[in-house]
């Protein structure tokens, strides 16, 4: 029996997806700019399934191509457009929460699930899983893990691996790892997790995890301010981190023109304020409980923005609504975006303290090589991680020669100048096949090839997401 008949004898034949059309979602990256062929798509119902598909791709040397809510930003969860076709294992059946230990703060989940159902399965416990995204409504927790998703917790909760305690893996030969402990300390050797945490896929299939949850904060206050440079929105980092840094959960930057985007291209989507100044901060204060009053706190921490000239204008959220229409605002980046143009979106780090200066040196070297190009710019400035977009009109775009090579220019102008500054061409959204080549350009030798060394040992047959995150795999 060939791969397809013995696939379909383990998930059933329904649960095998072979025609173009019918795989198109799962083959074609959120963007529309990636695509490749699979020989199926694959929706196992449990772990077991899981272990035989990959150990049936094993047998026959299939490559194999593990799925979430292919949301992703860097072109690694689409088939390569060259190659041999893999299965997609597509994690989207597999959505239980298994169970919640509020006494132990944490949660079980299934690779599949949703993000906004783990936050929702934890509040309900009176609990909270700080991990937040944009695209929180479709992409799975496997996917975030795959990914080490950052989102715009990361300044008072960590990423996600640090919210991660154990993982249940299916190794590529099919051999199920169940490291499910929800301990917080075990110092019994290497700590395996972490090897597939931001593994993107290369080295197994995340099929559960056991994930850190937090007191749920149940007093929030946000604001939204204008500002003249991003050197004023450290300045207001500052002073709040001195007044009140354990209540900072949320300290969000954009430009003017990425707020413009916003309104114009997503419905219901409104400029909290004029938007007349150049840049715009989100901020967020919250706890669990306590003394005084946040918005209060808030208000009073932005007077003295203003009596230093460092904010020109804000507003308090004064309801939920208001509050979550605000997050609203900074979470439609991305789609705003890809209807507005072609943004050649980077991901970069920089120590926090050279943020102003990562943005300015980065404008200068675009302009020079790109005079057609508007800068986008918005990030999580609280955790140093600017999201630097040199951006143009479809008309424009479509207009240019080597377009390839002049990406790759744009992109290195960008990240030479996180380098130079410390910091790291891919903060949040990982490698996939959009980053292959900083991966060579910056990463030191000796650490390539370590992580040769782990693919190997790993997957020694090199089936498990091949060209993605390491070159010439
Ligand atoms: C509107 C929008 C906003 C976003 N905002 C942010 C943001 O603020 N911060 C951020 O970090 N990212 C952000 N992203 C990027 C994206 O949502 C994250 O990378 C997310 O973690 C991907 O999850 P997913 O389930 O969609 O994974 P996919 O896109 O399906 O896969 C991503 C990678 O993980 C691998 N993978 C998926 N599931 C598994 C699994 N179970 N086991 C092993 N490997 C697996 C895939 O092979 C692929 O390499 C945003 C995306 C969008 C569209």
């Amino acid at each position: 029996m060939n791969v397809l008949g013995q696939l379909a004898e383990i998930v059933g034949g329904e649960m095998i997806i072979t025609g173009v059309a019918e795989m198109a979602s799962a083959t074609e990256d959120w963007r529309g700019r990636y695509h490749g062929a699979a020989l199926c798509v694959t929706r196992p119902a449990d772990t077991t399934q899981v272990s035989e598909i990959v150990a049936c791709c094993h047998r026959h040397g299939v490559p194999v191509l593990p799925q979430g809510g292919n949301t992703g930003l860097v072109g690694g969860s689409v088939p390569a457009s060259t190659g041999v076709a893999p299965v997609i294992v597509s994690l989207d059946r597999m959505r239980r929460i298994r169970s919640v230990d509020p006494v132990n703060s944490t949660i079980e989940v299934e690779a599949g699930c949703v993000l906004a159902n783990v936050h929702d399965a934890a509040k309900s416990a009176n609990r909270f899983y700080p991990v937040s995204l944009g695209s929180e409504g479709s992409c799975q927790i496997g996917g975030t893990i795959a990914t080490n998703a950052g989102g715009t917790s990361v300044l008072r909760y960590g990423t996600t691996r640090d919210n991660v305690l154990g993982l249940e893996v299916v190794l590529p030969d099919g051999t199920i790892w169940s490291g499910l402990t929800g301990l917080r300390k075990n110092n019994t050797g290497y700590d395996l997790k972490h090897l597939f945490i931001g593994s993107e896929g290369t080295l197994g299939i995340i099929t559960a995890a056991v994930l850190k949850l937090h007191p749920f904060p149940a007093r929030t206050a946000v604001a939204w301010a204008g500002l003249d440079c991003p050197e004023d929105a450290l300045k207001m980092l500052t002073l709040i981190q001195g007044t009140y840094g354990a209540k900072l959960s949320g300290f969000e930057l954009m430009n003017r023109l990425q707020l413009d985007l916003v309104v114009k291209h997503v419905p219901q989507r409104r400029s909290p304020i004029e938007t007349e100044h150049d840049w715009h901060l989100l901020i967020e204060l919250s706890d669990s409980g306590g003394e005084g009053d946040l918005d209060e706190a808030l208000q009073a921490v932005l007077e003295k923005g203003f009596s230093a000239e460092l904010v020109a204008n804000a507003v308090i959220a004064a309801s939920e609504a208001q509050r979550a229409a605000l997050w609203e605002v900074r979470h439609s980046v991305s789609e705003a975006n890809k209807k507005a143009g072609v943004g050649l979106t980077t991901d970069c780090a920089v120590p926090v303290s050279a943020t102003a200066d990562f943005i300015s040196k980065a404008t200068e070297n675009v302009h020079a090589i790109a005079p057609a190009a508007s800068v986008v710019v918005v990030g999580h400035v609280g955790d140093g991680n600017i999201h630097f977009i040199p951006f143009f009109t479809f008309d424009a775009w479509n207009g240019l020669a080597e377009r390839d090579a002049l990406s790759l220019r744009i992109r290195h102008a960008v990240n030479d100048v996180a380098a130079a500054l410390g910091g790291t061409f891919s903060a949040e959204h990982g490698v996939g096949q959009v980053q292959l080549a900083e991966m060579d350009r910056y990463k030191q030798p000796a650490e390539l090839a370590l992580m040769r060394v782990v693919k190997a040992a790993i997957d020694p047959k090199g089936l498990f997401n091949p060209g993605r995150l390491l070159p010439n795999t």
